[in-house]
């Protein structure tokens, strides 16, 4: 079995973070993801509020870190995918699908995935007109309509990139109001080519190969309708990809968020957790990176033991 002194679960911004940290510090460190290195920030249209950069593309931020880190001397294995872990020893055993890990501490930073709204037709279509990544398949709808889901800072942040794109976007959001960022919320109200529809859910998801209708329930009026529409890109927030964590024993909240203390303990020795797949409250680039970063400082600290701890 490979030796490692550090795993980290997840190269997304918190993992790529810890990975720096850890490196520099002189912890042979492995990075494990089971997609490319990124994580779900290089998903985002554009960036406009990680320090240092005014506006960068999600996908731009993520390279750069990931050649950051690869630079420190941590390893990145991509597309290798964790099946399970054991955590519980002093030595902990990270297992893929592809091979076995020994390492002294472990991070966690597998982030989180985009939840589906769970009506009639969703899954049906998925790949077919619906989406969940408007930078991955809003090419697709050029000059064609369609239909974005959600209230949030995702669901506006990727309305306003796909209005660039597409002939028309209309948003529906459950609720009178957005819960996005007033600045965002301006900019959707400015653009010719967006729609709002407030106070207005999704029912169905309907098509023939692919999408061209969603059946739509205005709730104010009381009154259910259809909409002809291309596409259906879904923004509602996400969940953690917390199951292997919790399987091999580290507590979750009620939400199923890893528990982290002030260093980003979780409830087993040596093992810490940091970014999206942790019960803290703020859920952006700036929160993830920093979360990576006392997580890597703790696990040397954890690992190495320095005269300051003893
Ligand atoms: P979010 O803030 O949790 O918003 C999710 C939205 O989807 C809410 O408006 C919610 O409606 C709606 N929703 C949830 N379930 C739904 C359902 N079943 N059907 C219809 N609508 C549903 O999620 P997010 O926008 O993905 O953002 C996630 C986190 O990342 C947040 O902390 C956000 O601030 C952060 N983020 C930040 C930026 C930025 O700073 N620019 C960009 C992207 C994301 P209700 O309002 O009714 O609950």
């Amino acid at each position: 079995m490979e030796q490692w002194d550090l795993v980290i679960i997840g190269a997304g911004v918190a993992g790529l973070a810890a990975g720096i940290y850890a490196a520099r510090s002189g912890l042979k460190t492995l990075i494990i993801d089971e997609k490319m290195a990124g994580g779900t920030a290089a998903d985002a249209p554009s960036v406009e509020n990680y320090p240092g950069f005014s506006q960068i593309s999600g996908a731009e931020l993520a390279e750069k870190m990931v050649l950051h880190c690869r630079k420190t001397g941590a390893t990145i294995r991509e597309l290798e995918t964790v099946i399970g872990l054991d955590l519980k020893g002093e030595k902990k055993i990270v297992k893929t699908a592809r091979s076995a890990y020994e390492a002294a501490a472990v991070i966690i930073a597998s982030g989180s995935h985009y939840r589906e709204i769970g009506v009639k037709g969703e899954q049906e279509f998925r790949g077919r007109g619906v989406s969940y990544c408007g930078v991955c398949d809003g090419p697709f709808f050029r000059n064609k309509r369609v239909l974005m889901v959600g209230g949030g800072n995702s669901a506006l942040a990727t309305a306003l990139y796909l209005s660039g794109i597409v002939a028309e976007v209309v948003v529906v959001h459950r609720r009178d109001a957005f819960r996005a960022e007033e600045a965002l919320v301006k900019d959707v109200a400015s653009r010719k080519n967006i729609q709002v529809l407030l106070n207005t859910e999704i029912r169905e998801i309907t098509g023939e190969k692919v999408v061209n209708k969603v059946v739509l329930f205005d709730g104010k009026a009381g009154e259910t309708k259809e909409l002809a529409v291309d596409g259906v890109f879904v923004q509602i927030g996400e969940a953690p990809n917390s199951q292997l964590a919790r399987e091999a024993g580290v507590e979750v909240n009620e939400h199923g968020y890893i528990k982290i203390d002030l260093f980003q303990r979780t409830s087993i020795a040596g093992v810490y957790a940091a970014g999206d797949v942790t019960n803290h409250p703020v859920k952006q680039v700036g929160t993830a990176v920093g979360q990576g970063i006392t997580a890597a400082l703790e696990a040397y600290g954890y690992i190495r033991r320095p005269y300051y701890r003893k």
